[in-house]
Order: structure tokens, then sequence, then C-alpha cells
């Protein structure tokens, strides 16, 4: 497995290949496109122009073709697709491609039809482990079909990335941690949690507007998104997104309705993570009127700070720190902080 995060060059086929309409999605509203055809000639110009924005050290890109059920297109279409993508890792522009697809698509004729390609990467969308959440949401697969899915793939030696969702219907949390253990027994190479949001124009915005659905609040949904991201640390799964891409389309209260959407919803789980971590120590070594220095490696300072210094007023306040200083340490590493009091 090549560990080094990739230049992603994203392929968007909304909603192709679905066998039916999942309750949640609205494929159109996230990935920003209207139902238009992707096809080979599209491809090469997307490829294209993000090669032109490639870092010269960049060495690892790949083609990735999201938004849809790969393995659900027609036998052709998948040639065609694949067909167009592999011409650039022949020319050695790309290093490999990628997709998501449905737990249930994956089997043996499916995966020799693809033999051939330099495909690395297949992601699942797994959503819940729950039979009964899944049935709720429409998903029309099992949590055994995802256990088999990555039997399968795991001996062909695909590297595998499986999706889960937070505040589906009928699933109240507990699902969701349930979920998250039994993917994480699963050993994937990556995980991406994504909270549920009400999207204008699925199954789940008629159900919401019925007063059937409640979505989770956002500081519910980072909470439990922070429960879920600790199990899959504790087994060493990399966990490669937390939240929905940031997009104009998302930001319009038109297209999401209702639910936990934030542009920055990752940085709202890790700076909870932090803050957690800084309370744990200072809890041990409270003492009204100190003044404190956190150090964490730089990339982590505005985690350390919280949105708009949000952990550090909070953390002033709870344990009654009189002045509060988050340094950067690039000695540190990036999932520790180091706490000293100051004079
Ligand atoms: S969630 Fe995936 S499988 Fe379900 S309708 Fe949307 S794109 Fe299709």
């Amino acid at each position: 497995m090549n560990l080094e995060t990739p230049l992603i060059i994203p392929v968007f086929i909304p909603h192709r290949g679905c066998p039916h309409q999942c309750i949640f999605c609205n494929q159109i509203s996230i990935t920003g496109m209207g139902a238009e055809v992707t096809g080979p000639e599209k491809i090469n110009q997307q490829v294209k122009n993000f090669l032109g924005y490639k870092r010269k050290n960049r060495k690892n890109v790949q083609i990735a073709f999201y938004g849809g059920n790969f393995l659900g297109l027609s036998e052709s279409t998948i040639g065609s697709l694949l067909d167009e993508a592999a011409g650039f890792v022949k020319r050695g522009a790309v290093n490999s491609i990628r997709f998501s697809t449905r737990p249930d698509t994956i089997d043996k004729a499916r995966l020799d039809l693809i033999t051939d390609f330099p495909v690395s990467t297949i992601e699942l969308g797994v959503q819940s482990m729950n039979d009964r959440v899944l049935v709720d949401s429409n998903r029309g697969h099992s949590a055994r079909d995802t256990e088999k899915a990555v039997r399968c793939l795991k001996e062909r030696g695909y590297d595998i990335g499986l999706q889960m969702m937070v505040g589906l219907p009928g699933d109240d949390g507990s699902e969701s941690l349930t979920t998250a253990y039994r993917i994480a027994s699963l050993s994937p190479d990556f995980v991406r949690i994504y909270p549920t949001v009400v999207l204008a124009g699925s199954p789940l915005a008629v159900k919401y507007k019925n007063g059937d659905y409640r979505p989770l609040g956002l500081e519910k949904c980072v909470a439990l998104v922070r429960d879920i991201y600790n199990i899959f640390k504790k087994n060493n799964i990399k966990v490669a997104r937390m939240g929905l891409q940031d997009s104009e389309d998302l930001a319009d209260s038109s297209v999401v309705l209702a639910g936990p959407y934030h542009p920055a919803f990752g940085h709202l789980v890790y700076s909870r993570i932090f803050f957690d971590m800084a309370s744990a120590w200072l809890k041990e070594e409270k003492q009204a009127g100190h003044n404190v220095i956190i150090r964490v490696h730089p990339r982590n300072i505005s985690r350390m700070r919280g949105m708009k210094n949000s952990n550090v007023r909070a953390l002033k306040k709870a344990f009654e720190i009189n002045r509060l200083h988050v340094l950067p340490d690039k000695n540190l590493p990036e999932d520790k902080l180091m706490i000293e009091r100051a004079v």
C-alpha cells in the first residue's frame, strides 16, 4: 500500500449504477453536478485540468470515480471508463484508479471485469452494520454483504476504504458505535465517517417534513464522531475524512434542509479531541489562577485553539486558568500535546 496521501482526481458519476434510491441520498446536491453522463471525453478533460495543479514532488496520483455505484454500471460502461483512465496510468501521468461502489455489487464476475485494469483502491458504502438501520435507509444490502465484499477484496489485494454514516433513521448512536467496532474488526486500510443531513429532493426530506425523522444536532454529532474516531485510532485504522466535502451547494439552506452540516466538520471533531486531551491532563493538575502552556504540532494549533478560540476559552473557564498559551512544537507527534505550567 502506498501511504502517501494521494492527489485525487475526482470523476463524478452521480447516481449512476444505483439499483435504487437510498433514503438520504441526492448525489446531484452532493456533487453539485446535474445527472449528465460522464464519458471518456469528460474524464480526459478533468484529468488534464487536475494534472495542471499537481505539485512536482507529489508521487501518488489517482483517478477516482465517485458519487454512484461503479460496479453497478453496465459492463461496457465500466470498460470504457476504466480504459480511458488506464490510458493516463500507461502514459505515467497517473499512478492508479480508485472507485466507490456498493457492497452488494462485489462478486467474482464483477471483480474479474476489472482485474486487468490498474485499480488499486476500492471504497465501499457500508453506512451501517445494523441490518434494521440498513432497511430503514432503503440500502438494499445487509451487513453480511459488507463482510463478504471485504473478504473478496482482500483476497485480491485491493486497498479497502469503508464509508459509514451516523444519524441514520433508526440509529440513536449506539448502532453507529457498534458499526464502528464491526468495521474496525474488518481491518480496512481507511474509513470515512459522514453525518446524515437532510438533502432537498431525497426521500429523507419527505420523512423530515412529515415529522418522522429528526437529525442529530451538530454538538451531539461531533461528540459521536469523536468517539468513533477514537475506536478507529485504537485499532490503527486511518480516518481519511469526517464530514461531507464542503461545497457552495451544501452551504445553501435550500439544499441542506436540516442536520449537522458544517463546512469544517472534521476540524470540529479534532478540536473536540484536543479539548479532551487537555482536559484530562488539567483535571489532575487543577490549581486556580495558574498559567498554562500547551504545546502541539504546528499543524494542530487551530485544532487545539478550537473554532474562534472556543477551546481556549472553555479550558480557562473550566480549570480557572489565568493565562493559556498554545505554542507550536514540530518535534511532537501530530496526535499528542504537552502541557506545562508557566509563571
Ligand atoms: S447512496 Fe450510493 S447507492 Fe445509494 S442512491 Fe446514493 S449513490 Fe446510489
